[in-house]
């Protein structure tokens, strides 16, 4: 067996831990006779499953009591769309800042149910920024107000969070969720597909505030309904039944590593090293402003396409792969999410150096 060094931005690489844990109760889960996938999700068995992964992320993120947990389906795509159907209210109005893609694509869709204004940009600028945003162009009306706090394409974070008063925030935490300690209850929603730093494909992770639920309009469809799924403790339908397994291991497996605060220290501490390089290197270079760096996506070029590629496939035939960056920014990302080992990020550096060395 020969595993590779996977920097992939989603799916993305996972605990081996995990995956061995998986393997060995693939056949037999615990005595059951036959694996997670193919039991009822009504059985006594699988409702634990689902009930300890629902405490053991309580337990991690801290979430209060006030706030449901659910476990969806259709990515954290679909949220672009539940998250005003279910939330634009009131003004229907909502505030988005537009910090990438997702962003992007987030702001079209909630554009179908109400009126949506953007508060801050960094668009014409690639998104290479976290734009500043003033709090008195926020609309004090809106039903809520919406962030990526992780940009995925471009590798920025918002360190601050912009102060909404009584508006409830909406984070897509999709690249990263569980990467550091957050304070659940400064969110009215938090949202985030588990392929990126939980689990698999196939399950979204919704954390909502419960006075938000249950104010969807009759036209509703059921299963775009947030109640439909806190009412039935997300078993209206059949859950993603193996995915909320595996999530349910990795966020043991967080606990076990210490929690979020221990999580937020290693992945800074890999950050580092490669920003690190990047900033001394005279081939490499980091594509965003420092202040903005994001600890788990970071977008890196070379002066040519031509050494981006070469340097790829290289890296490709020596074990590192998933480097080639978005086809909308070009070069390397490497996406370094709690799974990445220390080493895996010690040797990606070693190898940019060498190449550095011999292509400089
Ligand atoms: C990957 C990603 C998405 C899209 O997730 P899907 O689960 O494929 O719908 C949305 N937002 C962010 C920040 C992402 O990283």
């Amino acid at each position: 067996m020969n595993r590779v060094y996977n920097f992939s931005a989603g799916p993305s690489t996972l605990p081996e831990e995990v995956l061995k844990q998986a393997a060995d109760e693939m056949l037999d889960y615990k005595g059951c006779g036959m694996s997670v996938m193919e039991m009822s999700h009504r059985s006594k068995v699988y409702e634990e499953i689902i009930h300890n992964a629902e405490a053991s992320l309580r337990k991690l993120m801290g979430i209060p009591e006030n706030y449901k947990v659910l476990f969806l389906q259709g990515g954290a795509s679909l949220q672009f769309a539940m998250v005003p159907l279910n939330l634009m209210r009131k003004s229907k109005r909502a505030d988005y800042v537009n910090t990438g893609e997702w962003a992007k694509k987030a702001i079209k869709e909630a554009k179908r149910y109400g009126e949506v204004r953007v508060v801050g940009s960094s668009e014409e600028e690639t998104y290479n920024h976290i734009p500043s945003l003033n709090p008195a162009d926020f609309d004090k009306e809106a039903d809520y107000f919406h962030i990526t706090s992780n940009n995925t394409i471009f590798g920025t974070k918002f360190k601050n969070l912009p102060d909404t008063g009584d508006v409830p925030l909406v984070a897509d935490m999709s690249s990263d969720i569980l990467s550091c300690p957050v304070d659940v209850t400064k969110y009215g929603l938090i949202y985030a597909g588990a392929q990126k730093n939980m689990g698999p494909a196939g399950l979204t992770v919704v954390i909502v505030r419960e006075d938000l639920v249950g104010h969807a309009p009759d036209t509703t469809p059921t299963m775009l309904n947030y109640k439909t799924h806190a009412d039935a403790g997300s078993m209206f339908n059949t859950p993603p039944t193996f995915a909320v397994y595996i999530a349910g291991m990795v966020f043991d497996w967080v606990l076990a590593k210490g929690g979020l605060v221990e999580m937020e220290k290693i992945n800074v501490r890999k950050a580092n090293l490669l920003y690190d390089y990047l900033d001394q290197s005279k081939l490499f270079k980091g594509t965003v402003v420092k202040e903005d760096r994001s600890i788990m996506n970071i977008p890196f070029v070379t002066p040519s396409a031509e050494l981006d590629a070469k340097f790829i496939k290289e890296a490709e035939a020596q074990g590192f792969v998933n480097l080639k960056g978005h086809r909308i920014v070009g070069g390397m990302r490497a996406s370094i999410y709690n799974a990445m080992p220390v080493e895996g990020v010690e040797k990606l550096v070693a190898l940019m150096k060498d190449f550095e060395a011999r292509n400089a």
